[in-house]
């Protein structure tokens, strides 16, 4: 049974919230645990927790008498007006320097208004991503804390001993500033989406294949041994074979509506709030949205003609060239992750370490992969790489990947299949790699309509206008 004061509360007895405290205690922290519905701590104290390291408290006072100082109290309740209701009990009773920790998902721009008033109380603030779900967070989550840097050294080593460990090295580190924290979960989040699509497009592919199920799931169980050996491509060979209790597959019985809890929308805004094309993920949101009009798509499916085209090549080389183009996607779509941390790096003066991002993500998380591994190593080789597809692996990677990848999105147009993650990151590629785009069209008919002026070609700075009508 426990005994003393705790290292640090958590309040929040929800499936994070416990796993995390269990977590905590196996790696010999006292914790103290608090739940606004009280009968929650007492069932905890009684079962999951019995006999470990774990103390309860009755109320928020009782929680604050029962920690050593500086008090270290971690929030996993709902994001949103909870955090801020508990924030606001806790403030009267802490003194100058407690820390008080939000691991929900919490929006960013939260976080950082989060951490300015209670600076300004003279508390500090970390709003921490948690990601891993509830078996990351009882075995090891990654973590991903950010907000007011005083409180790391307090905190740092509880978060290192409770994460996953990737290589040897704890899945966490200290991000940036305020809200830096939150926003690397949120595109952490938002990647997540876009790995979802392209593996959902690859499924999509292989069934206009008409590659069975058994197939499809040793087709994946062989790509988890190379380059795209991850967490999401190990569990969808898992669902693949998972049978019902009639003995038949399971996966093609559920309803192909998907839900979505929101962070893949928040960093698809941003993206377009900072400016910076994060177009996979935006097409990864958006097919979710189009998955949801299941009634609209049955209509639409009895009325709108599509292709008559059969596929007539060789299978096994295309499966080929879809594992090429599942890869190069998801090269595309790191890029464009990253490209989006550096903007909001910029704009917020957060100094990211972009190889130690690589690293949280690199185990824990459900984007765990060896690429991850390989992400880092190219930042660390070159911390001011201005994108992964310029790092000589990925350069390299793309190139030998990118003709299958043509393939594959030729004959989705022209089976009629739709991949608009695996399409919208070849057309990201082939716009990046421009050095001339239309866009000198745009210019000049955004100036004929509307005289908002254009540069020319070697006269960068100077703006003109022309009256392209030759009217007064
Ligand atoms: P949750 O279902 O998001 O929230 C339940 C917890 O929040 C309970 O402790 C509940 O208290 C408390 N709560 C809800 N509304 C409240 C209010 N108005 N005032 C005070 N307390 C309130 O729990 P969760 O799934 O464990 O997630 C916790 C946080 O981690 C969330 O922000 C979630 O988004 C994030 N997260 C979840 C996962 C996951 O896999 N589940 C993964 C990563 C991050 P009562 O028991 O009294 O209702």
């Amino acid at each position: 049974m426990a005994q003393g004061k705790g290292d640090i509360g958590l309040i929040g007895l929800a499936v994070m919230g416990q796993n995390l405290i269990l977590n905590m205690a196996d790696h010999g922290f006292t914790v103290v645990a608090f739940n606004r519905s009280v009968e929650k701590v007492h069932a905890f104290l009684a079962n999951e927790a019995k006999g470990k390291s774990i103390l309860g408290a009755e109320s928020i006072p009782d929680l604050v008498s029962k920690l050593k100082s500086p008090r270290r109290i971690m929030l996993l309740v709902k994001a949103g007006a909870a955090v801020d209701s508990f924030i606001d009990q806790l403030v009267p009773h802490l003194e100058k320097g407690d820390i008080i920790i939000d691991g929900g998902n919490s929006e960013y721009t939260d976080s950082e208004r989060r951490c300015k008033d209670l600076q300004a109380k003279g508390l500090r603030f970390v709003g921490a991503g948690v990601s891993g779900g509830e078996d990351g967070a009882r075995y090891g989550p990654s973590l991903m804390p950010g907000g007011n840097k005083e409180a790391w050294p307090y905190i740092k080593e509880i978060f290192q001993s409770i994460a996953a460990k990737a290589d040897g090295q704890p899945c966490c580190d200290w991000v940036g500033n305020e809200g830096a924290g939150h926003f690397v979960k949120m595109v952490h989040n938002g990647i997540e989406y876009g790995d979802m699509q392209l593996i959902g497009e690859v499924y999509h592919l292989m069934l206009a294949l008409g590659v069975d199920q058994e197939q499809m799931a040793d087709t994946f169980a062989e790509w988890n041994k190379g380059e795209l050996d991850s967490f999401l491509i190990d569990i969808t060979k898992d669902i693949l074979r998972y049978k019902d209790s009639d003995g038949k597959h399971l996966l093609p019985k559920i309803r192909d509506t998907a839900g979505q809890k929101g962070t893949g929308k928040w960093t698809a805004i941003a993206a377009l709030n900072y400016g910076v094309p994060v177009t996979l993920i935006g097409e990864a949101v958006f097919s979710r949205c189009l998955s949801a009009l299941k009634p609209e798509r049955e209509t639409a499916s009895r009325a709108l003609p599509g292709p008559t085209a059969k596929f007539s090549g060789d299978p096994k080389k295309f499966l080929e060239n879809v594992r090429q183009a599942l890869y190069a996607s998801k090269i595309v779509s790191y890029a464009q992750g990253f490209m989006l941390l550096r903007e909001a790096a910029a704009v917020h003066s957060w100094d990211l370490d972009y190889g130690s991002i690589a690293l949280m993500w690199r185990g824990g998380c459900i984007i765990r992969s060896v690429f991850l591994g390989q992400i880092k190593a190219a930042f660390d080789k070159d911390p001011g790489l201005r994108s992964l597809l310029l790092a000589p692996f990925f350069l390299d990677a793309i190139t030998k990947a990118q003709d299958g990848w043509r393939n594959v999105v030729a004959t989705a147009v022209t089976l009629g299949i739709p991949t608009p993650a695996l399409s919208t990151a070849l057309a990201f590629y082939d716009g990046y790699r421009s050095e001339r785009l239309p866009a000198n069209l745009l210019q000049a008919q955004r100036d004929y309509f509307g005289a908002h002026t254009y540069e020319l070609l070697g006269k960068e700075g100077t703006f003109v206008h022309t009256n392209w009508t030759g009217h007064g």
